[in-house]
């Protein structure tokens, strides 16, 4: 795996193998019959989303899930394919974009299925929408108590056709709130009903993001939609205690030791001083950031790897700057690579144990990836 010398070495791999395995373990653990849609927004959770989806349609995923229309488009210049629905709805003026490119929104509002009405109307098309109900996550969808409603409305709206139902745990992630999730999943069941009573014929009833497609087989209805399990982040957005299919990480963060020095005790480190040597010290700087989404919060709170060693992050993260403690480390050099996440010579630093640290979720660590830092892919097929 050599880094690329032209250019910083501060480079995420992406490791497509990885993220096929996952994909593959989910479906099977998932189990027969129940279609897969690949949740690919904010750029894949930070993996790229080009790449990481045309490796995943390659695989036989049935539907991508993006956040924004944009995220859509930005597929299908990729050449991709597969169906792909826009989780975030749209904004009024999209209308067209969405229909050029094949994107299907969720709908709940009226307006906006409407606006697509017309759109559509116009081009003498028929465009398949999805329709979000909120259950009781309380963000984005048709509260229950308007679903009655809201079906009759979009009876009226002759080119549009409804296609799948859908909701959005709260706290699939969290057994201790299983009887939140078993309400929402009758809520679900109570307004598929009522479109179905009603005429509507919808292909698609699903549920489950990542924790409610493993946790919660009730749940799985005819399609799950997976994010953070592709990613190999089931450590802790899944939970602790449930039967879980294998996964492999798959993003890992390396640079190299761009500067070394020697330092008596006493002398102190980086912005504020927040590191006083208790011994002389071998010191390495590494060139990495907060900037770079390596969080200011792992100050004097994090270890990387090099040479197969943990070196403690010592003094604060700065924008650009990281300096480590490599005292301990046998023969560090300048050039040698410095791993942030990932594995080698038997240790091993997770993007959850990152997330444990800063207090949030893998999945922040990775969005937070910034685009500075080049993803470097692995195990791509050649097409
Ligand atoms: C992001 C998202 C998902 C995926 O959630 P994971 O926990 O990453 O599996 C599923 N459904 C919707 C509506 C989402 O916004």
């Amino acid at each position: 795996m050599a880094l690329a010398s032209e250019k910083r070495p501060t480079q995420a791999y992406i490791d497509l193998d990885a993220l096929a395995f996952n994909f593959h373990s989910s479906k099977k653990f998932i189990g027969e019959g129940i279609k897969i849609m690949a949740v690919v927004k904010a750029d894949a959770y930070g993996h790229g989303a080009a790449r990481c989806a045309k490796r995943l349609e390659d695989e036989g995923v049935d539907w991508f899930g993006v956040a924004l229309p944009e995220e859509g488009v930005e597929l299908r210049n990729a050449g991709i394919e597969t169906p792909i629905l826009c989780l975030g709805s749209f904004w009024h003026g999209q209308e067209d974009a969405l229909i050029s490119h094949d994107l299907m929104p969720v709908i709940f509002q009226l307006d906006k299925a409407a606006s697509l009405n017309r759109s559509a109307e116009k081009r003498k098309l028929e465009l398949s929408i999805h329709v979000k109900i909120d259950t009781g996550m309380g963000r984005i969808g048709v509260r229950l108590e308007e679903v009655e409603k809201f079906a009759d409305d979009l009876k009226k709206f002759d080119h549009l056709k409804l296609e799948g139902v859908m909701t959005h745990f709260a706290s699939a992630d969290d057994l201790s709130e299983n009887d939140f999730t078993k309400l929402q999943i009758e809520r679900f069941q109570t307004a598929v009903k009522i479109f179905e009573d009603k005429g509507f014929q919808p292909i698609y009833k699903d549920l489950a993001n990542s924790p409610g497609a493993i946790g919660h087989p009730d749940a799985r209805g005819n399609m799950v939609r997976l994010g953070g399990v592709l990613y190999g982040l089931g450590g802790d957005v899944l939970p602790k205690e449930i039967a879980k299919p294998k996964l492999k990480p798959v993003l890992s963060l390396h640079t190299k030791i761009m500067q070394l020095k020697k330092i008596s005790k006493g002398e102190t480190l980086g912005y504020g001083r927040a590191f006083t040597a208790e011994r002389e010290s071998l010191i390495a700087t590494i060139p990495i950031g907060y900037q770079d989404g390596y969080s200011r919060l792992l100050s004097n709170n994090a270890n990387v790897i090099v040479n197969g060693f943990l070196a403690p992050v010592v003094g604060r993260i700065s924008m650009d700057w990281t300096i480590v403690d490599v005292t301990d480390v046998e023969n560090a050099n300048v050039d040698d690579e410095v791993i942030l996440i990932g594995e080698s010579g038997g240790q091993q630093i997770t993007t959850e144990e990152l997330a444990m640290r800063t207090g949030t979720i893998s999945y922040e660590i990775t969005c937070g990836i910034n685009l500075r830092v080049p993803r470097h892919y692995l195990g791509d097929r050649p097409t």
